[in-house]
Parts: C-alpha cells; structure tokens; sequence
C-alpha cells in the first residue's frame, strides 16, 4: 500500500498562479530561496564558514565567535550574535546593501538562475515551473501522509510496550495470548520504536517498507483490534 498522495490544487496554489506568462515576484522570490545553497551564496561574496556553518558575522562588530549560522536546504542563515537572520535574499540584500528585489536580480545574473523577472515568461518556462510547482506539492504531501503514518505508528508501539511493561511488574500466571506475545515480541517493539523515533531518515523508510509486518505486530497484541488478525 503506498502513502496516499493528494495532488488537489491547494488554496495555497491559487496565489502563486502567474499573470498570463508573467512570473509573479513571489514565485521569482521562492525559486531564487529554493535553488540556491546559503553556503556557496556566502561563499561567492567573500564568506568562509567553518566546518559547523558558522561564520564571523558581517552585519555586527567585532564578531570573532563566528555567531551567524549558515541552515542547509533553503533554510537561510541567522546570527545568534545580533539576531538578525533570514533567507539567501536578505543575506545578499544586507551584505550589498541592496533593495531584496535588487538582491533577487544580482542572484539571478552572477548564479545564472535564467529567472524571467524583467520579461515575460516563454510557455515553456511557465510549464516547466508549473511543473516543478506541481511536484512540490506531491513531495509535501507525500511527507506529510508519511509524518502521520510514523506518529499513528509510534504511538501502537508505544501502548505494545507500556501493556508488556504493567505485565512485567504484576502477576505473571493466567497470561492471555495477547499478553504472552507482548512479552514476548518487547525488544521487537522497543527496537521498532526507537528507530521510528530517533532514527535516521532511510532506517524510518526502512521500517516504513516492512510496516506490514509491524502493523501485524500491533494488531496481535494490542486489544481493541479484531481477534481475527490473531491469525495473521
Ligand atoms: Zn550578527
């Protein structure tokens, strides 16, 4: 069963539509964040972060902790130092002392963006960003059913978990089935968990792929489920 994926047009959507091939600045403002990595901006204009993503801060004097940290993916920048912070726009913005539109322009010539922003969009463009919109939004909802999966996921572990714990610590005779499984299957559910939890991104995609197998698990011990899946 994959994660259902809804590709509905969002209300979201609608705002960001362009004005007959005219890309709207917020989209042109959006693209430019999106495509470009904060370090290689700070680098191009003369800013060496260390291996942690700091660098000394250009906005406040005498900076000489490197307290303006650099966030990957779009993310932007932010100097614990002065609390200024913002995107890869405003960074340039500051740095050039420039308007952010004219920050946007200077990106889209020395990074070569080829972002249609004193021009009208080719149809081309406009399908390509269209498109590009498009799986955007099914890469964010795909996220979001897998968010939900893990946390509905999490929490069955979870109760599995705490029914064998109490176990443990009260009367061991006259175990049900359910009971002596959960017992039983306690490191397997903890280990489920945890990775669900804590793990990495591929180890939750991992246990994503076999969550047949852990949604069995759940069924088999937790109660308020069908008795039929005890066969499962
Ligand atoms: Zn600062």
């Amino acid at each position: 069963m994959p994660v259902p994926c809804v590709t509905g047009r969002g209300r979201l959507s609608k705002l960001h539509k362009p004005l007959k091939g005219a890309l709207a600045l917020t989209d042109i403002f959006r693209e430019v964040r999106e495509r470009l990595n904060m370090e290689d901006v700070a680098r191009h204009y003369g800013h060496e972060p260390n291996r942690a993503g700091f660098l000394c801060c250009p906005f406040h004097r005498g900076d000489r902790t490197a307290s303006l940290k650099l966030y990957p993916g779009g993310r932007g920048w932010h100097c614990f130092g002065c609390n200024r912070g913002g995107s890869v726009i405003d960074f340039v913005a500051l740095d050039l002392g420039l308007s952010p539109l004219d920050a946007v322009k200077r990106l889209n010539t020395d990074f070569a963006l080829g972002l249609p922003i004193d021009r009208q969009q080719t149809p081309a463009e406009r399908r390509e960003a269209e498109q590009a919109a498009q799986r955007r939004r099914e890469v964010a909802d795909t996220y979001r059913a897998f968010e939900q999966w893990r946390t509905d996921t999490i929490n069955r572990l979870n109760a599995c978990f705490r029914g064998a714990h109490l176990l443990q610590i009260s009367s061991l005779d006259r175990l049900t089935e359910r009971e002596a499984l959960a017992l039983r299957e306690q490191a397997t559910v903890e280990y489920f968990s945890d990775l669900l939890s804590f793990g990495t991104l591929a180890e939750q995609v991992a246990v994503f792929r076999d969550r047949k197998e852990v949604e069995i698990l759940c069924n088999r011990i937790l109660p308020s489920t069908p008795m039929k899946s005890d066969v499962a």
